[in-house]
This record gives structure tokens, sequence and C-alpha cells, in this order.
């Protein structure tokens, strides 16, 4: 008996002739109907659909966090955009499929090579757009995002099927492309976050539809032009715009997708389970967190220090972000001390300035939202060490990092994600202690800990309920490591081949001859 083969795999012949015949006729560069200039470079308000730019009669306003002056009017699309972008990649998902792991490969290094050469760019209007540090955008963020694209087209021809035969039969696991994967990332690291979800979607063999957020749209639109030079089939990959509540809840409705993977709030991805309940379209999720950073009186203090101040990194816009400090009664004082003179040295300003460590938040909405955290903090009785009030000297979105003490376990400031440059210090006196306050949230994203004593750091390994758990490190991501939430952090998990189960359809075949 022949094991079951995708429909298209009959048809490959016809698939690739029409594929290289529209790569043929398709423009080297993309037509770009209107553009804003952001930094120096012509970004298109528009949609990618198809391989084309699409408008949309409504727009909304694009504002730069550094200024707030207005950047752009950004397409506002709606259910009509997000039909004709689902067709478009389920159109496109046959012949994608059908290039198999080598053919898809070519177009997805090809993507990285273009990434990495235009990485200056993409960072300055990242920057301007959602405010995060320009060096670390160009150093870090944009090398990443390239590095989205060339690992998992690398892992994608790596990875082999596992084979082995139990009483004369034999089974082999497949992993086949399963269809349209729509993508949906947040504003807060977008090109690096929203290519972390292309990169594997695409090299799995799936088409994808991108809703980027809407407070952070430009460097998607960028991606347009680099996959059509790039030479992906029109449809592989489009790119809706929109406002969450709109855009992105059509796209999620939709009957016609395979998977959703989605970056972003518990709240949203409520809102995201129940639409896709309806078609039982299986959903990764990455969600927020209130990570715990546990000092032990055995850790090498210089180092948990430095990693701690770390922590306020983005304006606290970092969803793995250690931002409740855990220290051990024996070294709190010292710990305190330090820390304050550690924060006092982080610069807060214009996030293109090489000098600045910690820019703006990114809108007066989500400012709104930090500042309701603090009030309600100190209204609870937390004490504010430092911090708590947007810059005298910057004024705008400029939030001066904060720390509030004299916190107990069940305060809002210690149990929900701020999002903002808000941590708490609470100390504890042995590690049980630690552990409890540690898991003591409805979150699990990450957990850090400092600590010289080996058996300590394996036994915290064990007891944190963390996706990820870094002992004296921090931010460590290699991109083949499994990575997402326990608890409300997440469901399932992406990175490596984990990120090819989520994305392929798995399948058994059992075979006897
Ligand atoms: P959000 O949930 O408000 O929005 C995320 C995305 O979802 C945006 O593109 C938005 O337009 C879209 N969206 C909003 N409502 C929607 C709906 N009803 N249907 C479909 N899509 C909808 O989150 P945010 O404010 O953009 O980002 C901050 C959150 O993301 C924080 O909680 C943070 O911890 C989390 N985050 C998690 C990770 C991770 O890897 N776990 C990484 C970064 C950010």
């Amino acid at each position: 008996m022949e094991p079951f083969s995708p429909p298209w795999v009959g048809q490959w012949d016809t698939v690739r002739h029409d594929m290289l015949g529209r790569a043929a006729r398709r423009r080297e560069r993309l037509e770009v109907s209107a553009t804003a200039v952001v930094a120096g470079v012509e970004v298109s308000p528009d949609h990618f659909i198809g391989g084309e730019r699409v408008s949309s009669a409504a727009t909304f306003p694009d504002i730069s966090p550094i200024d707030e002056s207005h950047l752009a009017d950004i397409a506002r699309g709606g259910a009509a955009e997000i039909d004709q972008a689902v067709a478009a990649a389920q159109d496109a998902f046959p012949a994608w499929a059908a290039l198999g792991p080598e053919g898809r490969a070519k177009h997805l290094f090809a993507i990285a090579d273009l990434i990495l050469e235009r990485q200056d760019m993409l960072a300055e209007v990242e920057t301007l757009d959602n405010g995060s540090l320009l060096e670390a955008s160009r150093l870090r963020l944009m090398k990443r995002a390239s590095a989205n694209f060339r690992f998992f087209a690398q892992l994608s021809l790596d990875l082999e099927g596992r084979r082995w035969e139990v009483d004369g039969t034999r089974y082999a696991v497949r992993r086949d492309p399963s269809g349209v994967a729509a993508l949906i990332a947040p504003w807060n690291a977008p090109f690096m976050l929203e290519t972390w979800k292309c990169g594997p979607a695409l090299a799995a063999g799936c088409t994808a539809v991108l809703k980027p957020a809407e407070w952070s749209p430009l460097t998607a639109s960028l991606l347009g032009e680099i996959v059509t030079e790039a030479g992906l089939p029109p449809g592989v990959l489009n790119v809706v715009q929109g406002i969450g509540e709109e855009a992105g809840a059509a796209l999620v409705a939709h009957p016609g997708l395979a998977r959703i993977s989605f970056t972003g709030s518990v709240e949203t991805a409520r809102s995201i389970a129940r639409a896709a309940a309806a078609s039982l379209t299986p959903v990764s999720f990455e969600l927020g967190g209130k990570s715990p950073f546990l000092v032990f009186a055995d850790a090498d203090l210089d180092r948990a220090l430095e990693t701690a101040t770390y922590q306020y990194d983005n304006a606290g816009q970092v969803c793995l972000a250690g931002t409740r400090l855990l220290v051990e009664q024996a070294i709190a004082d010292e710990f305190t001390e330090r820390f304050l003179a550690g924060v006092a040295e982080r610069r807060l300003g214009d996030p293109r300035d090489p000098d600045t460590d910690i820019g703006p938040l990114i809108t007066r909405e989500h400012l709104a939202r930090v500042e309701g955290f603090v009030e309600r903090a100190q209204a609870d009785g937390a004490e504010l060490v430092f911090g708590g009030r947007i810059s005298p000297e910057l004024g705008g979105l400029y939030y001066e990092p904060t720390l509030f003490t004299n916190v107990r376990q069940e305060m809002e400031i210690v149990q929900k994600e701020v999002f903002g440059p808000v941590l708490t210090l609470q100390t504890f006196a042995d590690e049980d202690e630690a552990v409890a306050l540690a898991n003591g949230t409805e979150y699990g994203l990450a957990a850090t800990v400092f600590t010289r004593d080996d058996a300590r750091a394996d036994r915290l390994g064990e007891r944190l309920v963390a996706g990820t758990t870094w002992i004296n490190c921090f931010y460590a991501r290699d991109l083949g490591a499994p990575f997402g939430g326990a608890k409300r952090s997440g469901i399932g998990r992406e990175g490596g081949e984990w990120s090819f189960d989520f994305y392929a359809d798995v399948k058994t075949v059992a075979r006897r001859d």
C-alpha cells in the first residue's frame, strides 16, 4: 500500500510550470501606489496581497513615540481585505507546498540576505515607528529577523521524519504543509516577532497572512518589497494592515485557515481562542509574562545587578522582562542600594541617540495604562522607591524607570503584567519561599536565577514553572530551543522542530508489504 500523498504531489509538473510562468511575469520591483517617507525611506501604507499593493478606503494614523509626530496614514483593513488575502494565500498554497524544502529554502535564504543588506534602513524605520533603541535594533533585532528565515529554511532541509518497525509494520512520520497560517504580532519588537512567525511558517510549506500591530505597521510593509525582490511567488506571504478588533478579528474568524500563530496579550488570546473554536483552527499562543528574577546570597552580585538593571530596556515593553525582583534577605540591603545606583546611570532619551539606554512608551493610550498601574499600586500601599512619573525633562511618552517595594504577593502590581518600566522588589528567607513567590502568579513565560550553587541551579530548573528558565544569564534564546509560556503565558511551543510540529500536519504512515 502506498503512503498517502497530498493531492498536489501528482500535479507537480503542472504546478511548477505555472509557478515558473508566474515568476517570469512577476515584476522585479513592487509597484507602490502611494508612499509615506519615514527616516528618508519610502514606505507603502497599503496592504500587500497576492504580490500587489492594495489600498483601503479607510486609514488610521501611525504616530512616532519619539515625539508623537505623524508618520503615515495606514490602510485600515477589514473583512474584505482579509478575504482577499486568505484567498491569495490559498491560491498560492499548492505550488508553494509542492516546491518542497529545497525549493522553498532558496527563496527564504534570499529574503534573509536582503534583510541583512537593509538592516540599517529597517532599524531606522522601526525606531521611528515603535521607539526601540536604534543600536539594539540594528545590531540585534534585524540580524535576528534575518536569522528567522535562514535558520528555519536550513532546519527544513535537515529535518528527518522518524521511521521504525513493530511487528512487521513500518511506521513513518511525515510533516506535510498544513495550509494557510494567520500570523499576528505585537508592536514591541515588530519585525523580529513577525519574521519569527513568517520564517518557520513558510519553511514548513504554509502560505501566510500576516497582521502587524496597528502601533507599528511600517517594517511589515517593507517586507512586501523584500519578498518581492527575493522572488517569493505572489500570495505566499500577504500583509494586511489594520486594527486588532477589525482586521485581526476578521482574520482569526476566517474558516480558510489551517493555523493561527499569535503573540500578544492574554486578553486578546481569549478572544482569538473563541473565534478559532468555530473552525477548530489550531492555535499557538505566546502571551504575556510577569517573570521572576531571583538573586540568591551566593550569586555573583556584579553580574546579577548588571542584568537586573537591564530589565528596564525597551521601557519595560518586553514580554520576557524579569519584572519581579526576588532577593535573598541576607543581601537585600546591598542589592537594593547598588540596584538604585545602577538604574540611576541608565539614560532615558531619544532612542536614536547612541547614549540612550531607555526610550519612550509606545503611545498615549499605553502610557495611561502604565500610569493606572502605578496609581493603583500606591493606593494598595506599595512603596514607590523611584520613578512613577513622566520624565520632567523629556515629557512626552518618556516614563521614568520605576520600582516598588513593600508589596504583597496578592497586589495587582505583583500579579499583573504592566508592560512598562515598572519593577517590584520582594525578599525571601530561603529557597522554598523564593519558589513559592516566583511561581505565585498566573503567568509562566520565563524565570531568571542568579546563584553559584550548582545543585540549587538544578533544583530550580525543575521547580520553577516557566517556558524558559535562565540561570546566571538572561535572554539567551537559540532559535533551536522550544519557546513559549507555561500557565496563562501561552499555548504550545515554537522554535526548532517544535515550529514545524505546529505549522505542519504531522502524519503517521503505517505500512506493510
Ligand atoms: P495585543 O494582544 O493587544 O495585540 C497583539 C496583536 O493582536 C496586534 O497585532 C493586535 O492588532 C492584534 N489583535 C488585537 N485584538 C485582536 C482580536 N480581537 N483578534 C485578532 N487580533 C487582535 O498585545 P500588544 O499590546 O500588541 O502586545 C503586548 C502583549 O504582547 C504583552 O502582553 C506582551 O507580554 C505580549 N508579548 C508576548 C511575547 C511572547 O513571545 N510571549 C512577545 C512580545 C509581546
